[in-house]
């Protein structure tokens, strides 16, 4: 299982989709893809991401210089289409991809079908997707506090990447147990993440590697801001450089 994504000026598709072949020896059941391209293209399938790419007609699923893509282990539900990540939030506008498992997804996803919620998947991450939405209209706060004070309530282990279509410069990633490299882009101009640096080694040289229990808000010319889930102070990475 592994993660792939961009935000920058190039063309993020073939980025995506190149980087999770060569997570492919991570081991997978299913591959999924989001565009976003004034609108949010999701692409998944159960296979191989070869069969993902195979699957996609639509051009508009491929455009866009901001994307993420999953290749899926899974825990929670069978290896099927509708299980195969991203995904969506109830009001459709945010899209997560997930390695790892919520332990106590049962109890909230309880919660959430108590007030209204419903759910499409039999999956462990669309239950976090949507306690990060639930959070973000109650408490009235940005995405990147909505998905900290989320992951304050799951028990289990995770690298997410999360996106809000009403934020389309932006990327919140988080991790516990399964790593977060983000590759670094000349003067903030383009990010990568991913589950190792394969991806994106031809892209930069620079990149940081996300330690357990911390989170990051990655927006296109802005410097990354890292901080730790459990308070809000700022965690400063040393940028490594990276090796061929
Ligand atoms: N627990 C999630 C699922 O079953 C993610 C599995 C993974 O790590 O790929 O969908």
């Amino acid at each position: 299982c592994g993660i792939a994504g961009y935000i920058g000026y190039r063309d993020a598709y073939p980025i995506v989709v190149n980087g999770l072949k060569r997570l492919e020896y991570r081991g997978y059941d299913s591959a999924g893809i989001l565009m976003y391209n004034e609108g949010v293209h999701i692409s998944k399938t159960k296979g191989k991401v070869a069969d993902l790419e195979a699957s996609i007609a639509a051009e508009d699923a491929k455009i866009g210089t901001l994307g993420f893509g999953h290749t899926r282990w899974a825990t929670h539900g069978e290896p099927n289409d509708e299980n195969a990540h991203p995904h969506v939030s109830n009001s459709g506008d945010l899209v997560i991809i997930h390695n790892g498992i919520i332990e106590n997804y049962d109890t909230i996803k309880k919660e959430l079908i108590n007030r209204g919620y419903t759910f499409k998947s039999d999956t462990d991450t669309e239950v976090l997707v949507n306690l990060i939405e639930e959070i973000q209209k109650t408490n009235k706060v940005k995405l990147g506090k909505a998905v900290q004070l989320a992951l304050n309530e799951v028990i289990g282990a995770y690298a997410i990447a999360v996106f809000d279509k009403n934020k389309p410069n932006e990327l919140v990633v988080a991790r516990l147990g399964s790593p977060i490299a983000i590759g670094i882009g000349e003067n903030n101009s383009e990010f990568f993440v991913a589950s190792d640096a394969s991806p994106f080694i031809e892209y930069t040289k620079n990149a940081i590697y996300l330690e357990d229990e911390e989170m990051a808000v990655i927006r296109v010319g802005k410097k990354i801001k890292t901080r730790k889930l459990s308070d809000d102070s700022l965690v400063d990475h040393d940028i490594h450089e990276l090796k061929m």
